[in-house]
């Protein structure tokens, strides 16, 4: 089954994913299914597991076989070490290591959703929106030391779907083309040199924009 798609209303937004870090242990993937033209978070939980009809619709395996998974290339770090935006939903604080954050002293907001109250804890609060989960030295998220589930579902399920995989070979995503109805994205197959070389590339852009955060910083002081 996969999550209804993160679209319309803040409150509606938060609805599916509180549903979604309810069962976050049974996510599998996010991917993009070029024959429905979406991009599905897809979780696969145990039998007797309750799941909500209003957020997660069901969806036959074999279409999702077909897409591209979405990939998070280690140590690229720019979703969160900038204007992260990151946050984490009061139902999964508890996952979280409590040596790890305060969240008692973390800004927070609180949505009113079908009757039941929604608490947001904003992570985002880091230098330049870093989210204090985010492990610059090391150029990591910190609770990847962790069980996956543990992170937040935003993050679990969120990608910037540049970077795939299929049947095993590795894809990106060059271009985004207008096919008379809507938009749709265009995945190229990559050699494993390719790939080697976007991720040197990678790396050098990394170290660019730390720079550029850098010199930002010091000619603001
Ligand atoms: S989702 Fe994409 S941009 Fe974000 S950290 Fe991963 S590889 Fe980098
Ligand atoms: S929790 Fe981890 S993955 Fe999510 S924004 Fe923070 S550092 Fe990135």
């Amino acid at each position: 089954m996969c999550l209804r798609s993160l679209q319309g209303s803040l409150n509606g937004i938060i609805f599916l994913l509180w549903e979604a870090a309810r069962i976050k242990k049974y996510y599998v993937g996010t991917y993009y299914v070029p024959r429905l033209n979406r991009l599905l978070a897809v979780f696969k939980p145990t039998p007797g597991t309750y799941v909500s009809d209003l957020a997660f619709e069901g969806m036959d395996f074999s279409i999702i076989r077909d897409g591209y998974k979405m990939i998070c290339i280690p140590g690229c770090g720019r979703c969160c070490e900038a204007n992260s935006g990151a946050f984490i939903l009061g139902n999964e604080v508890k996952l979280i290591p409590r040596k790890l954050a305060k969240f008692d002293q973390l800004p927070s907001f609180t949505l009113s959703v079908y009757g039941r109250k929604i608490k947001v804890y904003r992570l985002d609060v880091g230098p330049r929106g870093r989210c204090i989960f985010y492990d610059e030295e090391a150029g990591g998220c910190i609770l990847d030391r962790f069980e996956k589930y543990r992170k937040p579902v935003i993050c679990l399920i969120h990608y910037c779907t540049v970077f795939a995989e299929r049947n095993g070979e590795r894809y990106i995503k060059v271009s985004v083309k207008y096919d008379g109805k809507s938009y749709v994205p265009v995945y190229r197959h990559v050699s494993d040199d390719e790939w080697e070389g976007i991720l040197r590339n990678l790396h050098k852009w990394k170290m660019r924009r730390i720079i550029g955060y850098r010199k930002g910083f010091e000619r603001s002081r």
